[in-house]
């Protein structure tokens, strides 16, 4: 590979401006104001390095969708205006359908401690058993940078659990990760409260057959499909985490065993490894990989060979047959920060697609090992911590015939008519595992690799118009900038951030 921005290191973790100010700024001073352990924990749970920050959207949106997706379950943010505004927007355009409660603040209710007591009466006013089984109360930048204790919030209040979390953009990376925090703490409440006495049932009973617990935000199909693979192990799918009501957070915890399916939930599988279940990594992706997953569980289950030997000759042929099938023939760069990045690429692979790089925003965990593992054997550039301009690096080095990956990545592949798809709305939203899964994906990639010879009609008939300065609406064509304008920005931004560095350091 050559020298490329692949190899470049990025930003320095502790460098750089987040939407709130300086990170180190914001760091030093929510350690100055007792958050110093909260921000410790999320540094070993959440890795950084070189790069810190993925160009995406607020990480709290995470978290707020996983407690807005809950039944009986309110949420409260605590922030910045202008946040809160963003958050909601979003939670509303993915189809929230929920009110999100917003304790406002000024510096001096900020400073005084006045926005902890309204955080306070807001949650006392809202507890009402009839309506809620949670209520979970978000810290974002500001109120965390200040130390706003919401530890000190009452457990519960009339049967009323209450959670608090602290999601900053200083301290959790991705959104992925803030999902994370939430199913964690609630994962930790729901295991003391298992550990002091009897707790609610499932909805419709108990399985009778042992289950294991899915972590991660599957497509609907998915835990179907893991089921029926399940079945002749002599196993059952459990609930998946995060949950979508209370009491399936003891369903999870009742497994015999947890499928990290998605890598990145390290508090969570802290809490199933405080309860004594182990966990699995990879998920059942593709021939290959469903037949290193049966492995995986039957070994962790004690399954006996003959068990899993059976269950592999039941689905593997079958997987196969659908993999051939629907052959994908395309040199792919796909690029992501839902975590789920990895095992698309191999499914990809199993198709036939010649994948060369992988991005994704989240860390490198034990769970995700084995999938890079496999990836990084076949010569593919497996990137965690991904930043925006490693994922140009890789259009311009690899040259794709397809890529996938967020919005500004696709909005650059096909600027220059190569075939692109979302990875969130587009790849995500579709099963992956098992049979299901197989065929699902290059129905959808070849249907976009035939837009090619459209992207290349259009770039002709455009040519540059509207390309570079001169995009957007002009009212006059545009003109270029005097000559040694370029050049002049470039040293004033340089010292502007050069000043910045200063300023920080000190
Ligand atoms: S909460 Fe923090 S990361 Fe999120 S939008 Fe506000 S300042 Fe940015």
């Amino acid at each position: 590979m050559s020298e490329t921005l692949l190899e470049r290191p990025v930003e320095a973790a502790d460098e750089g401006v987040g939407c709130a100010g300086s990170r180190r700024q914001l760091r030093d001073s929510a350690a100055a104001a007792g958050q110093g352990e909260t921000l410790a924990r999320y540094a070993a749970d959440y890795p950084l390095g070189p790069h810190d920050q993925p160009q995406s959207m607020c990480p709290a949106f995470g978290s707020l969708r996983v407690g807005l997706r809950m039944r009986r379950t309110a949420t409260v943010l605590s922030g910045s205006a202008c946040c809160v505004y963003g958050l909601t927007f979003t939670s509303h355009f993915y189809g929230a359908r929920r009110s999100v409660g917003y304790v406002p603040f000024n510096s001096e209710t900020l400073v005084t401690g006045k926005l902890f007591e309204d955080i306070r009466d807001a949650v006392f006013q809202l507890a009402d058993p009839a309506l809620y089984d949670t209520i979970v109360v978000t810290n974002l930048c500001v109120p965390t940078a200040s130390g706003v204790p919401l530890k000190l919030l009452p457990k519960e209040i009339n049967g009323v659990r209450v959670i608090g979390i602290d999601v900053p953009g200083f301290g959790v990376p991705t959104h992925a990760e803030a999902k994370d925090v939430l199913a964690g703490a609630m994962l930790r409440y729901a295991r003391t409260e298992v550990e002091a006495g009897p707790v609610q049932a499932p909805r419709g009973g108990r399985t009778e057959l042992p289950t294991i617990a899915l972590l991660g935000e599957t497509f609907p199909a998915d835990p179907v499909a893991i089921g029926t693979l399940l079945e002749p192990l002599g196993l059952a799918a459990g609930p998946s985490v995060p949950t979508r009501e209370w009491r399936e957070l003891y369903g999870a915890l009742d497994c015999v065993a947890v499928a990290a399916l998605h890598p990145f939930y390290t508090a969570s599988l802290r809490e199933f490894e405080a309860a004594g279940r182990p966990a699995i990594a990879s998920a059942p992706v593709g021939r290959e990989g469903t037949a290193d997953w049966l492995d995986a569980v039957a070994a962790t289950c004690g399954v006996p060979g003959s068990r899993r030997d059976a269950a592999k000759n039941r689905f593997l042929p079958a997987i196969a047959g659908v993999l051939a099938g629907a052959p994908i023939k395309a040199r792919v760069t796909l690029s992501g920060y839902e975590g789920s990045e990895l095992l698309v690429a191999r499914l990809l692979m199993e198709c036939g697609a010649d994948v060369r790089y992988v991005g994704t925003a989240c860390a490198a965990t034990p769970w995700s090992a084995p999938d890079r593992a496999w990836l990084e054997a076949r010569g593919v550039h497996v990137q965690y911590r991904a930043s925006l301009e490693q994922d140009y690096a890789a259009l311009d080095e690899f040259r794709p015939d397809i890529a996938i990956g967020t919005t500004p990545v696709v909005q650059k592949a096909k600027s220059r008519a190569t075939p692109a798809l979302y990875f969130t709305n587009l790849i995500s939203a579709r099963p992956l595992m098992g049979l299901a899964g197989a065929g699902a994906l290059s129905q959808v990639i070849n249907a976009a690799l035939g837009n090619r010879e459209r992207f290349l009609e259009m770039q002709a008939f455009f040519g540059d118009t509207g390309s570079g300065d001169a995009a957007g609406v002009w009212h006059q064509a545009p003109q270029a900038a005097p000559a040694g304008f370029r050049e002049q920005m470039r040293r004033k931004r340089e010292k502007q951030l050069a000043k910045r560095n200063v300023e920080d350091a000190i």
